[in-house]
């Protein structure tokens, strides 16, 4: 549900006509798309068409060659740009969890707060409780990564990318290297994000939390958006041929 004042208020990402390739291979061809305060946008599609390319784009992880990404309005494609200023505004939890091995869970979500946000180590320590808490692990807060299941590493990762405050969550494929009895506790995370207000761009091939969670599914295929809408009409009733292809592999 959009008000007329959120409408005033500048998306937390707008990308315009982006274009990425990796040598001759060209990944992304002309992607526009915005993200609204509080939205959850999942985007779909088969392997290879370029996902993941562009999740890193919205932090500059990839640098495309062509096309704008605007945080909050900042273009961060723009050199001028602060960009470590704009990617603190991003958390990224990726299908590997990407733990420091040899720091206890409650550390993984303390340590970028007192180096890049220069939080005070009590304050740290606070707001890392509370988001292993939200992710419901408050048990496991002096478990070392290989002592989680990865299901707990996983959500682990997510307090930790919250421990940061993010304006913007963003989600590849956080489920992907999960056993299939450990996937449900993190799309359980996930959802109450979204209910608590988060605005999340996830890629996920979990058709059953799109079609339940997202507030808009986007289809992509061979570098470009196919179609996106409401997952009732992208996932529910799909306009494209490409799309209902897609989906009779995955559900
Ligand atoms: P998806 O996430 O939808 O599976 P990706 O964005 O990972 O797709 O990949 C899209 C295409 O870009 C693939 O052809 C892949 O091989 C290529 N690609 C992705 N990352 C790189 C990279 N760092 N170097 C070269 N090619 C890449
Ligand atoms: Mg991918």
């Amino acid at each position: 549900m959009t008000t007329e004042s959120e409408t005033a208020v500048r998306p937390v990402v707008e990308i315009k006509n982006l274009h990425k390739s990796f040598g001759d291979n060209h990944v992304l061809r002309g992607i526009d798309f915005t993200v609204r305060q509080g939205e959850v946008v999942c985007v779909i599609g088969p392997s290879g068409s370029g996902k993941s390319t562009l999740l890193r784009c919205v932090n500059l992880l990839e640098v495309p060659q062509q096309g704008q990404v605007l945080v909050r309005g900042e273009d961060i494609t723009d050199p001028d740009c602060h960009l470590d200023a704009a990617r603190q505004q991003i958390g990224m939890v990726f299908q590997q969890f990407n733990l420091f091995p040899h720091l206890t869970a409650l550390v993984n979500c303390t340590v970028a707060q007192t180096t890049v946000l220069k939080r005070k180590p009590a304050e740290a320590d606070r707001i890392a409780r509370a988001n292993l808490e939200r992710v419901g692990l408050s048990e496991k807060i002096t478990a070392f990564p290989a002592q989680l299941s990865g299901g707990q590493q996983q959500r682990v990762a997510i307090a930790r990318a919250l421990s940061m405050d993010p304006a913007l969550m963003l989600f590849d494929e956080p489920t992907s290297a999960l056993d299939p009895e450990l996937v449900g506790d993190v799309l359980t995370v996930m959802r109450k994000l979204a209910l608590d207000g988060m605005t999340m761009l996830v890629v996920t091939h979990e058709m059953a939390f799109a079609r339940e969670v997202a507030d808009r599914v986007v289809f992509m295929d061979g570098g470009v958006i196919v179609e996106q809408g409401p997952p009732a009409d992208v996932i529910g009733n799909p306009s494209h041929e490409r799309t209902r292809t897609f989906l009779r592999r995955v559900l």
